[in-house]
């Protein structure tokens, strides 16, 4: 049910600002910037009330905002919104970013909340070391209650090696900060079935699965003239998050409050199957780098649905890195279980059979929770 009623309408139910745990809302540019080039702050201000309700209820929210570049190029007085070239894009960006995060700051300040800056690039996510540990960073700020503000760092990324949008990032943060929600808020209210301008055109309230004719819906290109992203690069994001299990939905931010009202929109489902992608990803698509040998007590608590502890840890075999995948065996040779790795093989070489307490003095730094954590696990 929203904060606003309509629990009947069973689109309202599924959408993940009313159902998420752990919600990502990426807003667009042009809900941000104005075409003067100023911050829309009033519509800021909402917003970040209506986070602070949603936090204030007991969800996580995390915000991937656009606007850098948009605003900085007003700034700079650069033509094509500051995307005439790479060099044009990434001065705008380093000007815009820094009015962007001192805006969020202070919006979710008058909210009472605390914003948490993070500028990604596409190799933070893809590499899978600093993927797990901006996995981390994301998990302590939003268990803490922090909003993190997240965006592409433009001013360094190279036109290779980018995002080049913000919803494919929103997308990997989902995944990242293993949110079950995604919402991405611009200027449409969703899919249609053919260019919304068109008469006649249909919205699609729901799509189970992405085909060609999904596709072939998307025209490209963002209507605002402002950022980057067009249905095209929505759908893109829409495949990332179904793979990973994470509902996705488009809607509008110009018209109503879209956290907090039922607001029309294209809802992606995917949740129902965010066990198995879990489990087909782990299970099936990367090279195993270790053995991790492990007791009977350890082998009972990982199938009740535990961590693997290092206490439980007999011995290891492979040059794995942290991140990496490695199996769980038990002493009777059986594969029980595949999971990345929390720590490199030297370092988990110190720490089998030691209790957890006593860990720290040994690696000389705070240790991880466990081995193997059992969101990065599945049993086999
Ligand atoms: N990262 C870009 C910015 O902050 C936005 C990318 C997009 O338009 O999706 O301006």
């Amino acid at each position: 049910m929203t904060a606003t009623g309509r629990p009947s309408d069973p689109q309202a139910m599924l959408f993940p600002p009313t159902t998420s745990r752990r919600l990502i809302v990426k807003i667009g540019s042009a809900l941000l910037v104005d075409g003067d080039g100023s911050v829309r702050a009033d519509w800021l201000a909402d917003m970040a009330r209506d986070i602070a309700a949603r936090v204030a209820a007991g969800q996580q929210v995390a915000v991937v905002s656009s606007g850098a570049i948009a605003l900085g190029a007003r700034r700079l007085a650069l033509p094509k919104g500051g995307r005439a070239s790479l060099e044009d894009a990434q001065a705008a960006a380093a000007v815009g970013q820094i009015a962007l995060s001192q805006i969020w700051a202070q919006s979710l300040a008058d909210a009472g909340l605390t914003a948490a800056q993070i500028l990604l690039i596409l190799d933070d996510l893809e590499n899978r070391r600093r993927y797990l540990n901006a996995a981390a960073t994301l998990e302590r700020l939003l268990s803490m209650g922090a909003v993190p503000i997240i965006n592409e760092n433009d001013s360094v990324a190279t036109s290779e090696i980018r995002f080049g949008d913000n919803d494919r990032l929103a997308a990997r943060v989902g995944q990242a900060a293993r949110a079950d929600g995604i919402l991405l808020l611009s200027d449409v209210d969703g899919l249609y079935d053919r260019n919304p301008a068109e008469p006649g055109a249909q919205h699609i309230a729901r799509i189970e699965r992405i085909d060609a004719r999904i596709r072939a819906m998307a025209d490209g290109g963002s209507a605002s003239g402002m950022g980057s992203g067009g249905m095209a690069s929505k759908i893109a994001a829409a495949e990332i998050a179904g793979h990973a299990g994470i509902d996705l939905a488009i809607a509008s931010g110009g018209a109503g409050r879209p956290l907090r009202d039922a607001v029309r929109h294209s809802i992606f489902a995917a949740a129902h199957r965010r066990t198995r992608a879990r489990k087909n990803w782990l299970a099936g698509r990367l090279v195993v780098r270790g053995h991790i040998y492990v007791d009977a007590g350890a082998a009972r608590a990982l199938v009740k649905g535990s961590s693997l502890l290092a206490v439980g840890v007999t011995g290891l075999e492979g040059r794995f890195q942290r991140g990496d995948v490695v199996d769980v065996i038990t002493a009777d040779k059986q594969i029980i279980a595949r999971g990345l790795a929390e720590y490199d093989a030297g370092d988990a070489l110190r720490i089998i059979g030691i209790a957890s307490e006593a860990q720290g003095a040994i690696l000389g730094y705070a240790p991880r929770s466990a081995i193997i954590h059992r969101d990065h696990l599945v049993l086999l």
